[in-house]
Parts: structure tokens; sequence; C-alpha cells
């Protein structure tokens, strides 16, 4: 399976990433990627990025370097009503949305209140899915939040970094993508890159893809053309 979209990547404006946009940019253009998203942090995680959201990625070209890349935020989850702390007036700006519980943002609750603050964040017209939701940190129903993805047509993402640094995530995103082929829930690929030798860096998750034996209609980040019918489907969803 080709997967040529990196759905999820940060630049210095995460403050604790250490590659421009541009550089990320060429990076996947060397590796024959189509797209990456730029998913900064949002700023209750210190140095986050808020008004480069903004200011910056809505000015720049939708494609550089000879790939296209598309305005996206990483947006701490705050509580367990799932509130972010993006604000809607900069949500607004952006093409894709990504939501996250951060352990330097929010303590783990008990298994119902991580629970909750997913389905929170996902139900927020804006979030397209939750950030390595298979962290260990952050007990949760997955079979619940695979039924909200697929009731919303929201998508779950597979995160290589998580196989790496989030010790004991493997099992969990192995279990997230047997449900997600249970329910026919489609699915994004992405490396959480705080660098750009990361960028589609993918080999924990091909493994894994294999593995579960996954079909790649399902995963909507194989190809720039598969990610853009998604993007579409978004804006008429936001529409209403
Ligand atoms: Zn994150
Ligand atoms: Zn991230």
């Amino acid at each position: 399976m080709e997967l040529l979209v990196d759905t999820h990547t940060h630049t210095v404006a995460s403050g604790h990433a250490y590659s421009t946009v541009r550089e990320n940019a060429i990076l996947a253009y060397e590796r024959g990627m189509e797209a990456i998203c730029c998913a900064d942090h949002g700023p209750a995680l210190k140095g986050g990025a808020v008004d480069f959201i903004l200011t910056v990625l809505t000015a720049a070209p939708d494609v550089m370097e000879g790939v296209r890349v598309f305005n996206a935020t990483e947006a701490n989850i705050l509580d367990f009503e799932g509130n972010t702390d993006i604000p809607e007036r900069f949500m607004r700006c952006t093409e894709f949305a990504i939501a996250s519980l951060h352990d330097i943002v929010i303590d783990p609750g008990t298994k119902e209140q991580n629970t909750n603050a997913m389905l929170g964040a996902i139900n927020n017209p804006y979030v397209d899915v939750i950030g390595h939701p298979g962290n260990p940190y952050y007990d949760v129903d997955r079979e619940a939040l695979v039924r909200e993805a697929k009731k919303l047509d929201k998508l779950i993402e597979l995160n290589n970094h998580s196989f790496i640094y989030r010790k004991g995530s493997e099992p969990n995103c192995k279990d997230f993508l047997a449900l997600c082929k249970k329910h026919d829930v489609r699915i994004t690929v992405s490396s959480d890159a705080h660098i750009c030798y990361r960028v589609g860096n993918f080999d924990m998750v091909k493994e894994a893809l294999e593995e579960a034996d996954f079909p790649e209609e399902l995963v909507v980040s194989r190809n720039l053309k598969a990610f853009s019918s998604y993007i579409e489907e978004r804006k008429n969803r936001l529409k209403g």
C-alpha cells in the first residue's frame, strides 16, 4: 500500500519541533509524497502556534516545493467535555484539524472521562480526527470512538510516532485497526514528525496495516486524490 499523504507534521511554530514548513515539504517531495498537513500545536502546549495558523499558512501557497501543504492544526483537548484550545475563528481557517490529549495539558481521568473527552472533541464540527488515540496514558473505550467516527463520517488516526515513543500504544493501535475494519471506518496515517527527517516515516504503521490486512480504500491518506476527496466532503459537511 502506498501512503503518499502525511496528515500530522509539526514545524518550529510548535515550539518543540525543529524544521520549517518548507523543510518538511522538501523532505516530503524527496520521498515521493504528494501532500502533508502542517498541524502545529494549539497554545495550551507551551510555544503553541495559534497565530501562525492564521497569519502564515493562510497566506502561503497551497503547493510548496511540489507538495500540497494543508493548513491544519493539532488542538489540545482541555477538559472531559472535549473543548479545545483553538477558538472557532482560527478553526475556520483550517483545512484539517486534529484534537489530542497531551499529558502536559490534562491529567488522565477515568476511562469514561477520557472517552467523553475524545467523543466531545470529535463532535466539534472542525475536528476530523483524534490524535494518537492509542496512547495508553489515556484509557479509552476504543469501540465507542470508532462508532462515533463512523456516525460523523470522521477518521481514526494511526500514528507512527506512537509505536515508537508512546510505549504501550501498539496493541491499542492494532485494536483500533481491527475495529475500523470491522465497522468500515476510515483512517488516516501520520508520522507526527517533529523534524523534517521523519516526515512520511510510516515503517511501523505499514507493518500494522499489512498484519491487519487493512482495506486500502479505508485509508484516506493513501494519496492526494483520496485525501482531497475527504477534504471536499469536510467542506460540504461544514457548510451544513
Ligand atoms: Zn500530539
Ligand atoms: Zn503531534
